[in-house]
């Protein structure tokens, strides 16, 4: 099959011909259609995550179709598995935990301190077939088709997964308005939030677009919001951004970091944080949040702009988000 692999941090994706993986017991083997690019990608590319699976084939947003079962199935297992032979899969971050450590016990298998994670520490989506674990895998709502719905597999999870640690937040701030902050924001006005967006100081194209989807305020991140916010999401990778939310935070407020790489955070004055105002991060996703997200973004429904790409212009991809030169989420668009 043909697959683009990363051999090191720090090179471009090479296009090989590998053999395709063989199904085991429990996993599917699954023809991609399309796979999306999430910043995750390039902190892989690019050195800034610890250990990856080297050689790697990278992504975690894959739609594919399942191609065959693991043959040590039994027969009552294939008549009990999630999916069929061509049913359409949609294939996450999360992509296998133990089950059994004291995370996975109690409701947060997203910290388990043996998982594998998809394009990451186990083979990914970036190639025409991918063996995955199908009890991590999900069934994908029909309103959307391959292409719309890759986004959401990650940008959109764990984009919900920061949300929801905002709880009841009425006024609620988002740093960074890209590809996840864009599909939060509208659960969040669906909800009735209040919504306010910080963009890069000057950067008005991208304030008056917060604003036409329904913000009531945006503004640069060197800003000040004309209300204390209940609770702010940081998207943006830049450190210095969370002594700036926790300033403009209400007493008892949040500060949620949604990302997986943070540049270092500034020193700040303990006054800023007391009154209980906390800083909390999120990791991962777990399989509540993908079901709870995918029922919850046809019914608003959540809009997902895509520019797309063929497999072997992954490198392009890459390279024009490093850059910030996509005008929406790339998509690797694989299998007709
Ligand atoms: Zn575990
Ligand atoms: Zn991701």
């Amino acid at each position: 099959m043909r697959a683009m692999v990363l051999d090191k941090p720090k090179q471009h994706l090479q296009l090989r011909d590998v053999p395709k993986a063989k199904p085991g017991r429990g996993q599917l083997l699954v023809r991609v259609s399309t796979c999306a690019v999430c910043r995750t990608d390039l902190h892989v590319v690019d050195g800034e995550l610890p250990n990856p699976k080297l050689p790697l084939i990278l992504g975690h947003q894959i739609v594919g179709r399942a191609e065959e079962i693991g043959e040590e199935h039994s027969t009552f297992e294939i008549r009990n598995s999630k999916f069929a032979v061509g049913d359409r899969v949609g294939i996450p971050w999360l992509g296998w935990t133990d089950g059994d450590c004291a995370y996975c016990r109690s409701g947060r298998e997203n910290l388990c301190d043996n998982a594998r994670f998809t394009g990451y520490t186990i083979d990914g989506g970036y190639a025409e077939f991918t063996v995955v674990d199908a009890r991590f895998c999900f069934h994908l709502p029909d309103r959307y088709d391959d292409i719309e719905v890759a986004p959401l597999l990650c940008a959109g999870l764990i984009g919900y997964r920061s949300y929801r640690k905002t709880g009841k937040a009425r006024r609620l701030g988002m740093y960074g308005f890209g590809n996840a902050a864009h599909l939060i924001a509208q659960i969040a006005l669906y909800e009735a939030r209040e919504l306010f967006v910080f963009t890069r100081p000057g950067d008005k194209a991208t304030q008056q677009a917060a604003k036409e989807l329904g913000a009531v305020w945006a503004g640069g991140s060197d800003e000040m919001p004309p209300e204390k916010l209940d609770a702010a999401i940081i998207f943006a990778s830049v450190g210095p951004l969370v002594p700036a939310a926790l300033r403009a935070l209400t007493k008892g407020g949040v500060v949620v970091c949604g990302g997986i790489h943070m540049t270092d955070i500034p020193s700040f004055p303990y006054a800023d944080l007391w009154e209980e105002r906390v800083i909390t991060s999120v990791a991962n996703l777990t399989r509540r949040d993908g079901e709870e997200f995918f029922e919850i973004a046809p019914r608003v429904p959540v809009r997902i702009q895509t520019e797309t790409f063929s497999l072997e212009q992954a490198n392009t991809a890459l390279d024009l988000f490093r850059a910030g030169k996509l005008s929406a989420t790339a998509v690797l668009t694989i299998a007709e």
